[in-house]
């Protein structure tokens, strides 16, 4: 072995090069922390998260007309619109929409696709559970959204 890489050896000088650039992020203004959960990050415009069924906000009731193009739209095939045809209104109304975000990509063809634009993927990235079971949503809770646990301490 030549000299050099043997002073090198002898007084670490590799070691000394990777402290220095370890102690140089030490200084508090290098420092980036995310207190999640008690501060959520801010998420990107476009990102695209849980998928949601919006409802008129001045009554309340649902802008879906079960016209079914969003489950047809769906490659995974994992929404799954049922509905009734009002005999008064002669129009088909939604009885029940679920959706199995376990297997859900985001990739938005369901809301590209939905006549209405009730269909959005909007910003909820809080959905993981311990069980599959909850992973099938339904209406209401499409309706709701996610519901994160909110932390003080
Ligand atoms: S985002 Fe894509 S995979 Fe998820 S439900 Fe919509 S169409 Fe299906
Ligand atoms: S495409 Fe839109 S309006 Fe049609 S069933 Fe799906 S959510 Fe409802």
């Amino acid at each position: 072995m030549s000299i050099a890489p043997l002073l090198n050896k002898v007084f670490m000088v590799d070691l000394i090069k990777g402290l220095k650039v370890t102690f140089k992020y030490q200084h508090p203004k290098e420092v980036y922390t995310e207190q999640y959960p008690l501060e959520r990050p801010a998420i990107a415009e476009r990102y695209r998260g849980l998928p949601r069924l919006n409802v008129n906000p001045e009554t309340g009731e649902t802008l879906c007309i079960a016209c079914n193009l969003c489950a047809t739209a769906c490659p995974e095939h994992l929404i799954v619109v049922q509905s009734e045809r009002n005999p008064a209104t002669k129009r088909k109304e939604m009885t029940s929409f679920t959706l199995d975000i376990s297997r859900c990509m985001f990739c938005g063809l369901c809301a590209e696709a939905c006549s209405t634009d009730c269909l959005e993927l909007s910003q909820d990235y809080e959905f993981a559970l311990y069980s599959r079971d909850g992973f099938i949503i339904d209406r209401a809770r499409m309706e709701r959204g996610s519901e994160p646990t909110v932390y003080t301490r």
